[in-house]
Formats: structure tokens, sequence, C-alpha cells
């Protein structure tokens, strides 16, 4: 096998990729010493993980585990409600320490970001590494919580070194030493390669992002065109995805849930409310140019306990229609008839933002684009007419009736401070501290 650098050069541009540890637990767990050290999940409002601490995650407790099987798995759990104004906070605090060493900052979502800092050496008189290891340094003692720092040429290396090492890790890769970290990586690791792109490259046989890069351009552009040659320049360490420092929304994810009394059985009618939320959902999304990548159903019984499923995208997508049979999938799922539900919740998380392209072979442009068309122009609709205009069929024989409220929210959004409304908040984090 070929051996050769694909570069010899150390950094022609230093790209740092920031991704912090297990992020939501370590804000709780920032905000309240008593946490620390203990394995703490949160999610508790939709019965399934959101984000496991890496003590609950030393004992097998991961992400999209129901809260019942992780309960089993390790007692003693902690699960908390999720308090995304407080991580929005403290992602906001982690970008600005990001910002006093270099204003070349992107946020690509609540906890990660990517930074250019190509020339700084001149600035710290130091080298790239140290520039990454103060940064790292920096949001562990302002924060309290840990980060991972990759160091790259270009912005798909610089995600595939901040990985590398879990969680405080650190990873820099200079330019002759890509081709031994395109050796240790699969394909499926590859930032841009969805699961039918991995298989195609499989029949070629391909095994290792250096595999892909090996071959010649030509051949990587004419199979899986435009994205296809910028995955192939950017492993090579060439940059192509400029860093971009464009202000983004940055929800962590989009929650909508209503209770309906009194609780039912009807399975036609528990749909209809589901997807009620699933449009509100996806509404929202769209307003803030945010696709979700993962997507969660959860149906609340009469005894608060959960039913709940969740799905990863191969492709993050802000169109209703184009889920929807997935919806249906995993409500059917996830509904057991004998049971009675008070209320349902559709969870859109992962978000990404619309400029940013996540691309797979196979998918249908056109119909993408016809979905897109059709969702743009019910939105449309609706926010002339009013919402619910325009909706879904499976949601039409539901009675135009106020639902009650009652959804569990996190203490934060339940307590307000003088002079707070709902809408227009202090930008407080709570505080667990015991007077
Ligand atoms: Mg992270």
């Amino acid at each position: 096998m070929e051996n050769q650098p694909f570069t010899v050069r150390s950094y022609p541009r230093a790209i740092l990729h920031i991704d912090a540890d297990a992020f939501f637990t370590s804000v709780e767990q920032a905000l309240d010493p008593t946490l620390r050290g203990k394995p703490v999940v949160t999610g508790q409002e939709r019965g399934i993980i959101a984000c496991a601490s890496y003590e609950a995650k030393a004992r097998g407790v991961k992400r999209g585990v129901s809260l019942g099987d992780a309960r089993r798995l390790c007692p003693g759990l902690i699960v908390l409600p999720s308090d995304y104004e407080s991580y929005s906070l403290y992602s906001k605090r982690m970008f600005n320490i990001m910002r006093q060493f270099t204003p070349c900052v992107e946020e690509y979502s609540v906890d990660e970001a990517f930074l250019d800092i190509t020339g700084m050496r001149r600035v710290y008189r130091c080298s790239y590494e140290e520039i990454g290891r103060k940064i790292q340094k920096e949001i562990h003692n302002e924060l309290g919580m840990t980060v991972s720092v990759g160091l790259s040429l270009s912005k798909a290396l610089a995600k595939l070194c901040s990985k590398f090492r879990k969680p405080r890790g650190f990873t820099g890769v200079q330019g002759r030493y890509i081709h031994i970290l395109l050796q240790r990586t699969a394909l499926e690791q590859v930032w841009g390669f969805g699961p039918s792109t991995v298989n195609l490259l499989t029949k070629y046989g391909l095994r290792t992002a250096y595999d892909f890069a090996l071959r010649p351009q030509p051949w990587a552009a004419g199979l899986l065109k435009k994205p296809g040659r910028e995955i192939w320049s950017e492993l090579r360490g060439d940059s192509v995805w400029p860093v971009d420092t464009a202000d983004k929304a940055t929800y962590g994810s989009i929650m909508k849930s209503k209770t309906f009394t009194p609780p039912s059985r009807d399975k036609e009618f528990i749909f209809a409310k589901l997807i009620k939320n699933v449009e509100a959902a996806f509404m929202k999304a769209r307003r803030y140019h945010l696709r979700p990548r993962r997507l969660g159903v959860i149906l609340r019984r009469q005894d608060f306990r959960h039913d709940g499923l969740e799905a990863q995208l191969s492709r993050a997508t802000s169109s209703t229609l184009e889920v929807m049979p997935l919806i249906r999938t995993m409500f059917e799922q996830t509904f057991a008839g004998q049971r009675e539900y008070r209320s349902t919740m559709i969870f859109l998380g992962a978000l990404e933002n619309d400029q940013i392209d996540q691309f797979d072979l196979f998918e249908d442009r056109l119909k993408i684009d016809d979905l897109f068309r059709v969702t743009g122009a019910i939105d449309d609709i609706n926010r002339r007419y009013g919402r619910h205009t325009v909706r879904s069929g499976t949601a039409l024989f539901l009675p135009h009736k106020p639902d009650n409220p009652r959804d569990m929210e996190h203490a934060r959004k339940q307590l307000l401070f003088p002079g707070e409304t709902p809408q227009r908040r202090l930008n407080f984090p709570r505080m667990s501290i015991k007077v």
C-alpha cells in the first residue's frame, strides 16, 4: 500500500473543532456542584435520555435509552429535566471565550464550534497546538466544564480529530500525518457521508477514509459530484469549507407537547394530536432555519410514565411531509393499545443550520425540492390566515379547542423573576444553591 503523506506542510490552514463533553449534564454539574462525579442524565420530560454524564456512560447509560432501562443499568442514577435555557446561556459563554482568541468562530451547534486560527502563532507567540490547549483550559477554568479539541488543516479533519480522544482530549494532526489519521477512520465517521454513500463506496471496495482519499479526484467527483469532490479535498488537508462566522440561531432542540383531557385510548385521535405537534415543531424549526437530525416521539400515559422512541435521520430535514412516514412508523411502534394516554410530544434534536449542507446520494432531489415548495406555501398561508389553517388531513377531525398546557417544564420556566413574563426573561441560569 502506498504510504506517502498527502502534504508535508504542517498547517497551511489551522482549523480547530471544539466540542463540549457531555454538554447538557456538564452544565447541570457546573450549576450544581453536588452533582459532580455522579451519574447524571437529562431528558426526564421525554422519558428518553438526552445526555448522559461520563459517570453514567461508564455504567452503560447512553443517549436515546429509555429512563426505565437506564435506572436498571445504573441504580442511583440522577435524572433531570432538560433546562435548555441554561444550556443555551452556557453555550453563548463558551463561544464568547473562544472569541477572545479569534473573531473567526463558527457556532456549529449548541456545543460545537469551528475556529480558524491561521496566522495566530505570531499574535500569541506560540504554536497552534498551544493556542488550542489555551482555549481548552480557559473554557475549563471559566465554565467548570471540559471540551475536546481537534486541530488540523480543514474542518472535516478537525472534526475527526476532536472525536479521537474524549473527554477533555486534544488531538492535533498536521499535514504529514493526515494519512495516518485517515487510515484509522472508517467511512461512516467522515463528515458528510450518509449511510447510502458509505454503502456505495463499500461496493467499490473502500473501507477507510484513506481508501477514499487515495482515489483520484475525478473519480470522487464523478461518483459523488460536488460534495464528493469537496470532501475529497478536505480529507487531503486542502481546506475548501470556510469557517462561517455568520450569526446562527442556536437552539439546542425544539419540543412540542400537548396534554388532552380526558385521556384517550383512541389511536387515530392520539396520532392526530401528535401530528399537530409535529407540524408546530417543524414550523418553528423552519422559522429559525434549522433542520433536525434526530426525532423523538413520546406518548405520556395517564400514570405519568412514558412510551417513546428516538430516531436518527440519515440527513437533516425541515420538511414535515418528508418525515411523516417515519413519524407514523415510530408512533405505531410506540403506541400500546391497552393504555390510556394523556399527552403526545415531539422532539427535534441535533439541529443543524440551513446553510450547512448535509448531503447524501440517491436522495430524490426533485422530490425534495417539491416537498420544500409545498411546505413553504403552507407556512405562508398559515402566517397570513392563522396557525393550523392548512394542516395535515390526519389532524382535520380534531375540534378547535384550547389544549391544556400542563407540560412538564423545567423549574426555571415555572419560576419567574420579578418583572419577567414567560416570553421575556432575564438571561440568568437557574442556580441550585441551597441557602
Ligand atoms: Mg458534544
